[in-house]
């Protein structure tokens, strides 16, 4: 990501002056600088334009007062970038760690193959994903379990929350705590109402944000980062869902947790479960042993990333 050595001796340099704090907010041109307890309104120095690096909401920065020949209207300077941990382009954010993907059973309907997809994605960047199923009092509790099933037994932490079902909101800001998170999901799965079971201002802002998108206003550039406690941020940041899946379709079966163990009853090394005559995944979907839907949204985007790669070549 930062190819000449220049950058990264800058960087120790830069290092030794100013103080640390995470850019949570940018706002026309400036950052929002969370030092201790206080933010400071910052510019980005114009050398990190020329090294070709951006400062995006997220990261860890140094900061110092501006010098006398810097001040401009009294604003702080930033003047070095840590390396990041995570980096999303879109919404453009670093260092966040956690994806809440939140999917309604009902009004929508489940979408299986996009939480399929956003899975991989959100894996493929970096995150931790916990998968939040919203609205279970639209459904009948054994068809909400039969949705989650295939989810928690590939291992990933499944909450279930709707109207009259709020007790795993504690889960939620269990996994919360100490993390960068980012909410994602089709919209009018309720992330607002689910924020605003968080924190109701973050509720607030996340609603207000999606309306603008919805009415086509181009906000996916916006981020923000919400504190919900020490240490603990929400990025009310929209536009999420429609990130592409950067993977090579080789690589893909790893993205499927409960394909590994079966995997090895494969009798092909490098089995990727889709055109070989014989393969123990494609036989446990048969019996019933692997959920078609997840075995369904895996070869779906096994064939779209070899498509991919072709025209590519
Ligand atoms: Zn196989």
């Amino acid at each position: 990501m930062q190819p000449d050595g220049g950058w990264h001796r800058g960087q120790q340099e830069d290092r030794r002056f100013g103080v640390e704090g995470r850019v949570v907010r940018g706002v026309g041109g400036f950052f929002d600088v969370q030092s201790g307890n206080e933010i400071v309104r910052c510019r980005a120095r114009g050398v990190f334009r020329k090294r070709g690096t951006t400062v995006v909401v997220g990261d860890w920065v140094n900061w110092e007062p501006a010098s006398e020949d810097e001040a401009q209207s009294g604003e702080a300077v930033i003047t070095g970038v840590y390396p990041r941990s995570t980096e999303l382009v879109r919404p453009p954010m670093a260092n966040c760690d956690t994806a809440v993907l939140v999917f309604s059973v009902r009004t929508p309907d489940f979408q299986g193959q996009l939480l399929d997809r956003t899975l991989v994605s959100v894996t493929n960047a970096g995150l931790f994903a916990v998968i939040v199923l919203s609205k279970i009092d639209l459904l009948p509790l054994e068809e909400v379990q039969q949705l989650a099933e295939p989810y928690e037994r590939a291992g990933y932490q499944v909450l279930k929350v709707g109207r009259g079902y709020d007790g795993e909101v504690a889960r939620l800001k269990e996994a919360l705590a100490g993390h960068v998170s980012v909410f994602a999901g089709p919209s009018g799965a309720g992330k607002s109402s689910l924020a605003n079971l968080l924190a109701p201002e973050l509720g607030l802002k996340m609603g207000s944000i999606s309306e603008k998108a919805g009415r086509g206003r181009h906000t996916t550039r916006h981020v923000e980062l919400f504190p919900l406690g020490p240490s603990t941020f929400v990025a009310d940041a929209p536009g999420f869902s429609k990130l592409d899946v950067d993977v090579d379709s080789a690589e893909l079966r790893h993205y499927f947790p409960e394909f590994a163990e079966l995997a090895e009853n494969c009798p092909y090394r490098g089995c990727q479960h889709v055109h070989e005559s014989t393969c123990a995944v494609k036989d446990a979907v048969e019996t019933g042993q692997l959920s078609a839907s997840r075995y369904e949204s895996y070869r779906a985007l096994y064939e779209e990333l070899r498509i991919k790669e072709e025209r590519r070549y």
